[in-house]
């Protein structure tokens, strides 16, 4: 018996934990990985060595790592002045591929490799297709990565050069997801979704973790998260759930979900018609039907943090501004969280007493050029 299984997030029955299940058997629930209190417990050593964060892998000689993680974090003087609060970012750019997605994509390609996988079908909007093209080749599997045909040519090409086989997708980011999994259907490879893996998850709990370490054990009250599919929401929340249980932590942060006014299915609480989706230059966080929707809206409500959706005006606004007043060059995903902290601070739902912690999830120079 391996020391891990799969839970239903909607209707809590317990599955064999296999990198090829996606969705529970019984409902259609999307899973989540369950921990038994085993000796057989593997850990990985984060935040510079000083924590043991539990695995989904039999042995951590299976874990695959391009170097991801312990990214640093820095204060923002000029933008803390400028919103009259304690802001700090962590920079995610700084990851291999250039994004946090590496975080998840690490541990969901080496338990596909732990499988003996050889074959993988990803769907993205650029920044995950990309890391999972490289990870993938690393391990020796050959991926199918489905992009939107409007994500930035930049994104396109860096899921090329890394040897996977690039589908551009005429579509949204839902079609995208939709012709990945005809695809998967049709041609019996198996679905490697970063958006349902249960393994992507425990990848991105390391940002969690390091915080922790970061922030010599006191986090910030606040952190802005941009959501899309949540991954990394709701791996931060995983990550300081664990390090309350171990007692490392007493107190936990709110968790803030910011979303593009365009595209805000969790921000609004709606299930959003194809006409009610309008296009955002957040292409990061454009999904209108997130399958996790229900996830981060319950750590919302634990966290008791706010859900904010801003205006494609104030994403470009705060890309310039980030880059002219802190030589910070983001991704307008990453910028959208700022437009977000700024609502969220002016209808007082963060105090300006409190500190703030923004991901930084990817680079401005994969993405459209601000004007
Ligand atoms: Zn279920």
């Amino acid at each position: 018996m391996p020391h891990f299984g799969f839970k239903c997030t909607e209707c809590f029955k317990n599955h064999k934990a296999d990198p090829q299940t996606l969705r529970c058997g019984t409902c259609s629930g999307t899973l989540s990985v369950k921990y038994a209190n085993s000796k057989k417990q593997v850990n990985r050593q984060v935040g510079d060595g000083m924590l043991d964060m539990p695995i989904p892998l039999c042995s951590l000689s299976e874990y695959l790592s391009l170097g991801e993680g312990n990214t640093p974090v820095v204060f923002m003087p000029n933008i803390s002045t400028m919103l009259e609060t304690e802001i700090y970012a962590k920079l995610e750019f700084m990851n291999p591929t250039g994004s946090f997605k590496d975080r998840g994509t690490a541990m969901m390609i080496s338990a596909l490799k732990s499988k003996g996988v050889s074959e993988i079908v990803e769907d993205s909007s650029g920044n995950a297709g990309a890391s999972v093209s490289a990870y993938a080749t690393r391990a020796g599997i050959k991926a199918h990565i489905f992009a939107p045909l409007s994500a930035p040519q930049t994104k396109l090409n860096q899921i090329k050069i890394y040897g996977s086989i690039l589908h551009e997708v005429d579509g949204s980011r839902d079609e995208t997801t939709q012709a990945a999994e005809e695809f998967v259907e049709n041609k019996s490879i198996v679905y490697a979704s970063h958006n349902l893996s249960p393994f992507f998850i425990e990848g991105t709990k390391t940002f969690g973790y390091e915080i922790f370490n970061d922030f010599d054990r006191e986090i910030p009250e606040n952190i802005v998260v941009p959501v899309g599919n949540g991954s990394l929401y709701l791996g931060i929340w995983k990550a300081l759930e664990e390090l309350k249980e171990k007692r490392l932590i007493k107190t936990l942060p709110k968790l803030h979900c910011i979303q593009a006014e365009n595209v805000n299915p969790i921000a609004s609480n709606k299930t959003l018609s194809k006409s009610e989706i309008k296009s955002t230059v957040a292409g990061g966080i454009a999904v209108g039907s997130p399958p996790r929707k229900s996830e981060v809206q319950s750590v919302l409500r634990q966290s008791k943090g706010f859900a904010n959706s801003v205006k494609e005006a104030s994403i470009v606004e705060w890309q310039i501004k980030l880059a002219k007043h802190e030589g910070l060059f983001c991704e307008p995903t990453s910028a959208a969280a700022f437009a977000g902290l700024e609502n969220l601070i002016n209808a007082k739902e963060i105090n300006k007493n409190e500190r703030v912690l923004i991901p930084i999830t990817g680079s401005g120079l994969k993405d459209i050029f601000p004007e």
